[in-house]
């Protein structure tokens, strides 16, 4: 059976914490693709500072180009309306119906899955992988999800990645390049150039 891997996120920019996530999750979960997914533009414009989806979309394409089981869906980008993880899997499950299909995220993101749409359906529909991080402490979940948690890890329906942590995220990456410092080392290198000659993060 083909397993996938979907990987939801701002990705403002794509950095070397996803890459070395999304490679854990394809080595330990023996994965076959991770189809990353860059969030499209925010609904309310006016309430947002993140950079253009057409962006986020080919630093995305180039980050992937790192790992051969990688590609990049503009599915959350070109919907119209609000985006829902849930509505998400439903395109990929009439898209591959006989696929194991497995949600990836950090343990920071896992933590709110109790305010995503129709999250106690959607656990039911996908497996769930979670990459530990700092400030995301499973431990201390919200009440509302500590029983599906401590169910779904014995269902082994929820997996916890096995691979180090990696302290590295977008907004700091930001914060650098908006200080003119060098985010060499936690991005790609042919992300970096595409942020360059574009001027983004200034
Ligand atoms: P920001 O700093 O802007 O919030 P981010 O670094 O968290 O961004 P996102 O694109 O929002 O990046 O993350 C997409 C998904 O990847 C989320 O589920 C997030 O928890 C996870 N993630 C991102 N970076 C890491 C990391 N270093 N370790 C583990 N999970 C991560």
């Amino acid at each position: 059976m083909k397993k996938i891997g979907l990987f939801g996120g701002t990705f403002d920019p794509p950095h070397n914490g996803h890459l070395h996530i999304a490679r854990a999750f394809a080595d330990e979960l023996g994965l076959d693709m991770v189809v990353f997914l860059p969030a499209g533009d925010p609904y309310h414009k006016e309430e947002s500072t993140r950079t253009p989806a057409k962006h986020r979309l080919a630093m995305t394409e180039l980050a992937v180009a790192a790992d051969s089981r990688f590609a990049v869906s503009d599915c959350d980008i070109v919907r119209e309306g609000a985006t829902y993880t849930f509505d998400t899997v439903q395109i990929f499950r009439q898209q591959f119906p006989s696929a194991q299909l497995w949600w990836l995220l950090g343990s920071d993101s896992l933590l709110k899955l109790h305010t995503w749409k129709k999250w106690q359906t959607l656990v039911k529909q996908t497996h769930i992988a979670v990459a530990g991080r700092s400030g995301g402490n499973i431990a201390q979940a919200p009440q509302e999800l500590q029983s599906w948690l401590g169910q779904a890890l014995q269902n082994g329906s929820l997996k916890p990645l096995q691979a180090p942590l990696c302290d590295i995220s977008s907004t700091e990456i930001r914060r650098r390049l908006h200080n003119g410092e060098t985010a060499a080392g936690l991005i790609d290198g042919c992300v970096e150039a595409y942020i360059r000659q574009h001027g983004l993060y200034r």
